[in-house]
């Protein structure tokens, strides 16, 4: 199955201009410092002020983005007056304390990205490194790439702001009153903790944050400090919350561009993944690490940063399998774990 995107616009803003992509709803582009080169964020007329919805990592560029975008945008008679943010990643939250606190404004999150964050925030680097070794160590990684898990502690805080010590929480079902329309909140698991969509049904509009991206699939990973878990099936569960939303719904995505196609490209989604998961399956033919799985899916050379969403992907597809009871881990000697696909024969009877 081939997925075509419908990109209803051609191009995108540059850095600290906006455009207007539905009645009240902006659509800005700021720069990112990784191989995913840019984030959608998006400004929502509420009236006598504005709603921001997440913020771009923190770094002196961007703030210059932002500061381009007030002078253009934010008055005193028509100043910020919330922002929103979808989880906890950097690209997201990364501005938040630091525009909450320039306004005046405070904080909307669902409580566990909000705690995430400030978890990540405060945790000292060595503690975090020591926490993440472990399960760097049981997935298989040599001494080399335990160096990166080192260097990996304090990563986060360098480009994150210090989010507001108070917050407003949204949840489940939640519908927020922006310029007299309503966003329903929509919560997903599985690429973050609680990841919070925004749907206006008067829009027609969705702003999917990480959850549903045209183009590339969100990063779905197994994480250090909950190393047992599925977050696979959490993900594929959240997709069904998007079923009732109408064909021609306007998908406002976090990378790549606004496109119509919600329900095409939820289906493409899944087939992906249960791709992956055949391939995962393949890999586990004879009794692989996670690192050894990881090699099999992943053929392109990736970076320092890029091999811990790979590893957390990798063992995502891994632990699917292993709640299906079609993959089996033991402890090896050398401190990984090896994972075997159950045969078929075994797996019938
Ligand atoms: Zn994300």
């Amino acid at each position: 199955m081939t997925f075509k995107p419908d990109y209803p616009f051609d191009g995108e803003p540059a850095p600290g201009e906006t455009r207007e992509v539905a009645p009240g709803v902006w659509w800005l582009r700021m720069p990112l410092p990784f191989a995913l080169n840019h984030i959608n964020l998006w400004i929502l007329d509420d009236g006598e002020g504005w709603t921001l919805v997440d913020t771009g990592v923190q770094n002196d560029e961007i703030k210059a983005c932002w500061e381009t975008i007030e002078k253009k945008h934010f008055t005193p008679e028509k100043p910020v007056k919330r922002v929103i943010v979808t989880h906890f990643h950097p690209d997201h939250v990364g501005l938040a304390g630091w525009l909450c606190e320039r306004h005046g404004v405070e904080l909307t999150m669902t409580l566990a990205e909000w705690t995430q964050t400030r978890m990540n925030i405060f945790e000292p680097a060595a503690s975090k490194a020591a926490q993440m070794a472990p399960f760097y160590k049981l997935a298989g990684f040599d001494a080399e790439q335990m160096e990166l898990v080192s260097g990996r502690g304090a990563y986060y805080s360098r480009i994150v702001s210090e989010p507001p010590a108070r917050f407003n929480r949204i949840e489940e079902g939640d519908e927020v009153m922006v310029g007299g329309h309503a966003w329903r909140i929509i919560i997903t698991e599985g690429h973050a903790l609680k990841h919070a969509c925004l749907y206006c049904a008067d829009k027609k509009v969705l702003i999917s944050g990480d959850q549903i991206l045209p183009r590339i699939t969100p990063n779905v990973s197994v994480q250090a400090q909950e190393p047992d878990s599925n977050p696979l099936k959490l993900f594929m569960d959240s997709m069904e919350k998007f079923a009732d939303l109408p064909a021609d719904t306007l998908v406002l995505p976090s990378h790549d561009w606004p496109f119509r196609g919600l329900h095409e490209r939820l289906a493409h989604m899944r087939e992906h993944h249960h791709e992956r998961l055949e391939a995962t399956l393949a890999a586990c033919a004879e009794p692989a690490t996670g690192t050894q799985v990881l090699n099999q899916l992943f053929t392109r050379k990736l970076d320092n940063h890029q091999i811990f969403f790979a590893i957390g992907e990798s063992l995502a597809h891994v632990h699917y399998l292993m709640n299906q009871g079609r993959i089996t881990r033991r402890l090896d000697a050398d401190g990984a774990y090896r994972y075997e696909a159950v045969k078929e024969m075994e797996s019938a009877a």
